[in-house]
């Protein structure tokens, strides 16, 4: 296949590698100037795109993401596929979509989870909104860049799954990393509190896969001085995206909202800029009821 690949950074650059690696000719396109194991440059994402059979996107938010396919849809070839990986906003995914869908294009909402290590394993997985058609041919793709890919429903699903997943994820850390400060102030030592949480009915992803207390649970960013992982600023893009989601169809989500508030103050005041989204405990561990 002839791959258009927009948006070379810290995903984008090694899904377009591991496309290269599976034998595609890939050819890729990034405002900053980046060059990729495999992939030939185009020299602006209208070039990457014509005569493509897939046009993929990582790109960092849904205005871009508009952006680029107004460049990119004229010069595509009715057939063809349409793939965004970015993570946006579920009006932006469904927008573009039936931009794409006018012109003859299948288009796909797929976001992904993972990370970059998980990008750079070829292990994300993909959670996918479009027609089956336009799923069934962007499977393959999926199979070589992640090792999962669910069809959530028509455009706009992927997304939809997406956020929901990590509203729960954020609010779930924020529970998590509140449990322990409490652990400590009551005297209970944090070992014995993941021993009996992991296995308990407190048990969670954050908890048993990624604690964020250092030393305690499997290897996760909280050993490595909270250095990410999985941003705080990300954490509260996604978060923010639920909200918008929220307001759009007046959907009740006050955890979802309280935990957006809470890492917003976060990544804009308390220096969480930069660091991994479980170092929620140590702000925690410093901070008294009131
Ligand atoms: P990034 O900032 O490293 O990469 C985005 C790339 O897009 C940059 O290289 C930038 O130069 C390029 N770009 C911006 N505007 C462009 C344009 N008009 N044309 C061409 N290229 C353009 O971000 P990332 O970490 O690779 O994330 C990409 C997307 O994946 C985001 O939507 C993010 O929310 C999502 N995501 C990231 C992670 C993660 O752990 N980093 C995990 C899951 C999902």
């Amino acid at each position: 296949m002839k791959i258009g690949f927009i948006g070379l950074g810290n995903m984008g650059a090694p899904m377009a590698a591991n496309l290269a690696k599976a034998g595609h000719l890939v050819v890729g396109f990034d405002m900053a100037s980046v060059s990729v194991e495999g992939v030939v440059m185009a020299g602006s994402s209208a070039e990457a795109a014509s005569d493509a059979d897939v046009v993929i996107t990582m790109l960092p938010n849904g205005e871009i993401l508009r952006a680029v396919a107004d460049d990119i849809i004229p010069v595509m070839q009715a057939g063809a596929g349409f793939v965004d990986c970015s993570t946006v906003d579920v009006e932006s995914a469904r927008a573009v979509a039936n931009q794409a869908q006018t012109v003859g294009l299948l288009p796909v909402d797929a976001p992904v989870s993972g990370g970059i290590g998980g990008a750079a394993a070829g292990t994300l997985t993909f959670m996918a909104g479009g027609s089956e058609a336009a799923f069934a041919q962007a499977a393959p793709l999926f199979d070589i860049m992640g090792q999962k890919a669910v069809h959530c429903g028509e455009s706009g699903a992927g997304q939809a799954a997406k956020i929901c997943n990590n509203m729960i994820l954020g609010v779930t850390m924020i529970a998590t990393c509140e449990a322990f400060a409490l652990a400590d102030k009551l005297g209970l030592d944090r070992q014995k509190m993941f021993d009996v949480v992991s296995t308990s009915s407190g048990y969670s992803w954050t908890m048993n896969a990624y604690c964020p207390a250092p030393g305690v649970g499997p290897q996760s960013p909280s050993d490595n001085d909270y250095k990410p992982g999985f941003a705080a600023e990300l954490m509260l893009k996604d978060l923010r995206l639920s909200q918008q989601a929220a307001e759009s169809v007046d959907a009740d989500t006050p955890m979802g909202y309280i935990a957006t508030n809470l890492y917003e103050q976060f990544v804009e005041n308390e220096n969480g800029m930069g660091m991994d989204f479980s170092a929620m405990l140590p702000r925690y561990e410093k901070r008294n009821r009131s």
